[in-house]
C-alpha cells in the first residue's frame, strides 16, 4: 500500500489574545494530521507585530493546548531542531532572506509617505477597487533610491510582484484557487526600521522549518499568493495548503479574539471535559466517515483526514458541546466522574466533598454546573414559583407526611419512593412536592440523592417545617 506521508505541520498563533474555539480547532486539525501518520506538530509564535503581540499570553495558549491533550513535538517551550520557534527571536534569519532578495533585485525601496498611501487607498475605495499599491517607486533608478536612503529618508522594502501571472493554490479543502498577480500590489516586506512583516516571516519560517502542509484559517487565503511568490523568489519549495473555514458564532459572524469569543480558558473554568471539547472541535467542519459523533482523541486521530473537511463555515453550537460533554461524562468511571465534579462543588454541611461528589456525579452534565445542582442543599432558598405550585398540589400534604413517616421509620432515602407507591400517590406530584419542601425547587437532583445529601434527620426537619 501507499506509505503514509509524514507531514510536518505547524500551528502558529499570534500571541494577541487567549485561545478561542476557532484557533483551537485549527491547532487540533494540525495535530490530528501530524499524529495520524507519525508526522511532526510544530507550535510557533508569530509575534512580529510588536505592538499587538503580548509575550505574557504565550504560556496561557500553550496551557490551553496542553489541557486539550494536544502534544507538540517542536515549539517555543520544548525547542527542536528548527528553532527558535518565536518569530521575534528569528530576526537575523529574516534579515538574511531579505538581503538575498535585495541582491537578486526581487525587492525595491519605497519612499512613499503614509499621506500618499492613504490618499491612494481613499481613491481606490471611492472607485470601488481593492486597495493596491500604485508601484510609483518600483521604477526609481537604484542609484537614486540609494542616495535618498543614504540621506536618511525613510523607506520600506517592497516585493516586486511579477505581472501577468496566474498562481494556482491547490488547496486541500477548497480545491484549486486562482490568483492573478495583476491583483496583488507590491507588498511591504520590511519597514524602514528594519522590522519584518508577517508575510516574509511566515514564508521564511515555513521553508526553514521544513513545513510540508500549512493548515490555517480561511482568513489567510489571500496571503497565500504573496507567500508563494516569496518562497519562489527565495528558491524554497512551497508547502501544500489547507485553509479551513472560520468557525461562526451564534450571530453568524466568525469567532474572533477581538469579539470576545468564548475562550478555551472559560470552557475549562466551566468544567467542560477536554475530551468533549476536542470532540466538539473536530466536528466543527469535519465529519467521521463512519458517521460517529462521540469520539475519543485517539479515534479522531485514526479517522481524521482533510478530505472530509467542509468548505463551508461551521457554526459553534453550544448545545452540541453540552451534549458531547454529557456523553463523555457518561463514559467515565464513577470515580473519575466524581473527581471531575469535586472541584466545582461548594462545601455542604453534614456531608464531605468526596461523598457529595460521588452522590451527584451521575446527574452532572457539565462539572461547572454542580454548584447550581446543589444550590438548595446548604440552605433551602424560599420556594420559587414552580415549587410553590408543587407544594399547593392536591396530594402535596399527603406526600410530605408519607415521606416523613417513611424516613423516620426506615432511615432509608429509597424508602420514600416505595412509600409513595404503597400510598397510591402519583410520583409526578409527590416527588416535586417533597423536593420543593427540601430544596425550594420542584426540579433537580433525584429525591433520594437530595435526602442523602441532607441526611435523613436534616430532611425530616425540612419536611416538618414545610408541613407546619
Ligand atoms: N499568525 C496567524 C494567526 O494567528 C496564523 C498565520 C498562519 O497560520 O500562517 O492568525
Amino acid at each position: 500500500g501507499l506509505r503514509p506521508v509524514r507531514e510536518r505541520v505547524r500551528f502558529s498563533p499570534a500571541p494577541t489574545g487567549a485561545l478561542h474555539l476557532g484557533g483551537a480547532r485549527t491547532a487540533l486539525f494540525n495535530e490530528l494530521v501530524a499524529h495520524r501518520d507519525g508526522g511532526t506538530f510544530v507550535v510557533r509564535f508569530e509575534d512580529t507585530d510588536a505592538e499587538r503581540a503580548d509575550a505574557s499570553l504565550e504560556p496561557g495558549i500553550l496551557e490551553d493546548l496542553a489541557w486539550l491533550g494536544l502534544r507538540w513535538d517542536e515549539g517555543a517551550d520544548v525547542g527542536g531542531p528548527y528553532g527558535p520557534y518565536r518569530q521575534s527571536e528569528r530576526v537575523a534569519v529574516y534579515r538574511k532572506a531579505l538581503d538575498g532578495l535585495i541582491a537578486d533585485g526581487a525587492v525595491y525601496r519605497c519612499f512613499c509617505t503614509e499621506e500618499i498611501l492613504a490618499s491612494d487607498r481613499a481613491e481606490d475605495a471611492a472607485e470601488g477597487r481593492a486597495p493596491r499599491y500604485r508601484g510609483s517607486c518600483r521604477t526609481l533608478p537604484s542609484e537614486q533610491a540609494e542616495d535618498r536612503a543614504g540621506s536618511g529618508e525613510a523607506f520600506c522594502w517592497r516585493f516586486a510582484v511579477p505581472p501577468g501571472e496566474t498562481l494556482i493554490v491547490d488547496d486541500a479543502v477548497h480545491g484549486p484557487v486562482r490568483f492573478d498577480t495583476a491583483d496583488i500590489g507590491d507588498f511591504v516586506l520590511a519597514r524602514s526600521d528594519g522590522a519584518v512583516l508577517y508575510d516574509l516571516a511566515c514564508a521564511v519560517d515555513d521553508a526553514a522549518m521544513a513545513i510540508t502542509l500549512v493548515i490555517r484559517g480561511d482568513d489567510h487565503i489571500s496571503n497565500t499568493p504573496r507567500q508563494l511568490l516569496l518562497l519562489r523568489a527565495l528558491g524554497s519549495p512551497a508547502p501544500r495548503y489547507a485553509h479551513v473555514p472560520l468557525v461562526m458564532g451564534a450571530d453568524g459572524r466568525p469567532l474572533s479574539k477581538s469579539r470576545g469569543a468564548e475562550s478555551l480558558a472559560s470552557l475549562r473554568a466551566h468544567g467542560f471535559l477536554a475530551a468533549a471539547v476536542v470532540n466538539h472541535l473536530a466536528l466543527l467542519g469535519w465529519s467521521d466517515p463512519a458517521g460517529r459523533e462521540v469520539m475519543t482523541h485517539d479515534e479522531l486521530a485514526a479517522a481524521f483526514g482533510l478530505g472530509r473537511v467542509s468548505g463551508a463555515s461551521p457554526a459553534h453550537d453550544p448545545a452540541r458541546l453540552r451534549w458531547l460533554n454529557k456523553r463523555h461524562m457518561a463514559a467515565l468511571s464513577p470515580e473519575q466522574r466524581a473527581a471531575t465534579v469535586l472541584p466545582f462543588l461548594p462545601a455542604l454541611p453534614g456531608v464531605d466533598g468526596p461523598t457529595a461528589a460521588r452522590l451527584i456525579a451521575g446527574d452532572v452534565e457539565v462539572a461547572g454546573e454542580a454548584a447550581a445542582l446543589v444550590a438548595g442543599i446548604a440552605s433551602a432558598p424560599p420556594a420559587d414559583e414552580e415549587a410553590t405550585v408543587a407544594l399547593a398540589s392536591a396530594s402535596a400534604r399527603a406526600a410530605l407526611q408519607t415521606a416523613l413517616q417513611a424516613l423516620a421509620e426506615t432511615g432509608d432515602p429509597e424508602a420514600v419512593r416505595v412509600a409513595f407507591k404503597e400510598a397510591g400517590l402519583p410520583a409526578k406530584e409527590a416527588m416535586p412536592a417533597v423536593r420543593a419542601a427540601l430544596t425550594g425547587r420542584a426540579h433537580g437532583l433525584p429525591l433520594a440523592t437530595v435526602i442523602e445529601l441532607l441526611g435523613v434527620d436534616g430532611s425530616c426537619e425540612r419536611i416538618r417545617r414545610a408541613l407546619a
